[in-house]
Parts: C-alpha cells; structure tokens; sequence
C-alpha cells in the first residue's frame, strides 16, 4: 500500500482507503458480519483510512466502523462527517458526540462538514469544530461538497486550526473537479479525497485501454483507482464490501503508470 500526507499534517494515510456508504444497510442475515469483515480485512491489507458520516444508514455505518475497529484503534485514521443540517454550534458539538458514542472512540481523526449549508453561517460552524480540535475530540477539520470559495470562507473562520481536505465526487465519469478543486488543494497543500472513485461501481470499462490492464496485470477497477490517484494531492475512498473487489483495491496502487500512459485513459 502506498501512503501519503493528508493535507500538511505530516500525518500518512493510505492512498486508498475504505469508504462505508450503504454499510449498515442489511438486506440479508449476517450481513453485518460481512461488513464488519470486509473493513477488518481492508485494515489487515493496509487500507487505514476509513470513511463514514452520521448520516450513513441512520448512524449505522459508523456502528460497522466500531465493530470492525475494535481492539485496533491505534491502526486506523477514523474520517466521520457531520450533516448539513447539524450545522449550528451546539449541534456540531452534539452531533460529534454522538458518532464517538457509536464509533466507540474518545477522538475522531478527520471530522468532516458533509455540505455546505448556506442557512448557517460558517463562521458559527467553525467555532464549534474548533472547540472540538481543542477539546481533544477531534484531531483535524475538513470539508466536503465545498468549492473554493466556500473553503476559502471555512478557512478564514479559523483561528487555531485549518482545513485540510475537501472530499469531493472524483472518477473517471466526474472529473471535473481536476480543473477546479485540484489545482486549489494542490496550490494550500489540501487533501483532495476522491469519493465515489468507481461511480458507484458503474464506472465506463470500456474507456480503459486494453494494453494497460495486460502490462500491469491490473483490472479495470484498479486501473481507474490508480488513475484518479495519479496526482500525491489525491486520496480516493472506493467502497467495497466484495471481498474480491477489497483486495483489488488495496492493490491497485501497487505500481504507478507512466504519464504518457496516464493520458490514454479519460
Ligand atoms: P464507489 O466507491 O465509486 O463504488 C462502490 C461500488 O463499487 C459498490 O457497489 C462496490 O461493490 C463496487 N466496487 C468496489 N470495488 C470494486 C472493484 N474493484 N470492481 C468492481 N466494482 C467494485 O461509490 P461510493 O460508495 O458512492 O463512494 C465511496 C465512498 O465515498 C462512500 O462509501 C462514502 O464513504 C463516500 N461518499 C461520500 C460522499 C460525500 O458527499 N462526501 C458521497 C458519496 C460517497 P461491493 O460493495 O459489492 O464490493
């Protein structure tokens, strides 16, 4: 697994990491147990960060993170976001207990604004995650769904801390977000965490070149992961809980393609 600096902390994560939408959604018994397994088996191929929000599954999501931390909370960079109609103070403040109650943890590593709220004032939910990172509950801020400007505006309200991510749609279906939020987060030294890197697992197969998955024995699936991970700004966050898609991801990064190579894929 390769590893990189999240945002200027000096802090290593995994270049992929795991994200955990849908996970505590159960449609079938046992499938908790599936879940849980597929997070502890990501962590034992190196896949440290994990993803998830208040607002997954009803706060069921972080339920499976808690369960499939247990016992090795120091391996892994917990990422948890608060909704953006938590936004006020007080429901900051609240909100981030309640995911550390679920999440069975006394700090959460990345604590992210899943999007942006323009009733509430940013300012006023600045305050709140600030309080949090001095409190000790929370070891670093980001943002999610925010453009520059909107990060810009986040930035500005903090005083002691500052924002070191924006997690934001990333795939080879999405990429715009290379001539707008990239060059910024490359600019302030900001994490770009890619979500949805595989669009929601209907990403276009057909635009990969053939040559690429036979020279790096890779399937389309890593070719794309190692694609949207080509520049060190990036993080991506594909959700497996296939055991087989797990292990393609954490192996997607094994080896990096050239440029040339690069600019055959898109
Ligand atoms: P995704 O990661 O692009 O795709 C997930 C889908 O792809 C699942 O159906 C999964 O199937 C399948 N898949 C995984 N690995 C595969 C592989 N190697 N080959 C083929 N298919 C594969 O979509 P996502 O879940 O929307 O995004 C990832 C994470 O980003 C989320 O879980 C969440 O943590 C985060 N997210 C954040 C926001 C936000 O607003 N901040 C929005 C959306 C998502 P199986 O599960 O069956 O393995």
């Amino acid at each position: 697994m390769e590893y990189r600096e999240l945002g200027h902390t000096g802090e290593k994560v995994s270049t992929i990491g795991m994200g955990t939408w849908k996970m505590g959604v159960y449609t079938h018994p046992n499938q908790k147990a599936v879940q849980v397994y597929a997070l502890r088996h990501g962590l034992e191929l190196g896949m440290n960060l994990v993803d998830t929000a208040e607002m997954y599954a009803a706060g069921r999501s972080e339920e499976v993170v808690a369960e499939a931390i247990r016992g090795q909370r120091d391996k892994v960079f917990i990422a948890s976001k608060v909704s953006p109609d938590h936004l006020h103070h007080d429901d900051v403040i609240s909100s981030c207990h309640a995911s550390l109650r679920r999440l069975g943890i006394s700090h959460i590593d990345l604590y992210q604004v899943h999007w942006p709220n323009p009733s509430v004032p940013i300012r006023e939910t600045m305050g709140a995650m600030e309080e949090l990172v001095q409190s000790g509950k929370v070891r670093y801020i980001g943002v999610s769904n925010f453009s520059n400007e909107q990060t810009d505006e986040a930035r500005a309200a903090l005083s002691k801390s500052d924002v070191v991510a924006n997690q934001i749609v990333y795939s080879l279906g999405n990429p715009s977000v290379e001539k707008t939020i990239l060059p910024y987060c490359e600019r302030e030294k900001l994490s770009l965490i890619a979500y949805s890197p595989l669009d929601q697992g209907s990403f276009p197969e057909s635009r990969i070149p053939r040559a690429l998955t036979a020279k790096y024995r890779m399937t389309p699936a890593q070719v794309v992961l190692n694609w949207v991970t080509r520049n060190e700004r990036v993080l991506a966050i594909p959700k497996a809980a296939d055991l087989a898609h797990l292990e393609e991801n954490a192996r997607s990064v094994d080896a990096r393609m050239t440029p040339t190579e690069y600019a055959t894929i898109g």
